[in-house]
């Protein structure tokens, strides 16, 4: 008489859902104000969007 073997259940997450990036909500991209003068010292009404630098541009959560 045989017995079965049971398979060793191994538990693994089939699919991670990528975290977000916390700073730029996913889009890879941050706006930031536009600073003028030496040593960024005066903000000015302006904005640009510039590069998420905690995802580098990919809106993945890197921190973990
Ligand atoms: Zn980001």
């Amino acid at each position: 008489m045989a017995t079965a073997k049971k398979p060793t259940a191994r538990r693994r997450s089939p699919k991670p859902e990528p975290a977000k990036c916390p700073d730029c909500d996913g889009t890879g991209e941050t706006t930031e104000t536009v600073r003028v003068g030496p040593r960024k010292g005066r903000a000015t009404d302006d904005h640009q969007t510039v590069l998420c630098l905690t995802c580098l541009g990919t809106g993945d959560d890197t921190t973990d």
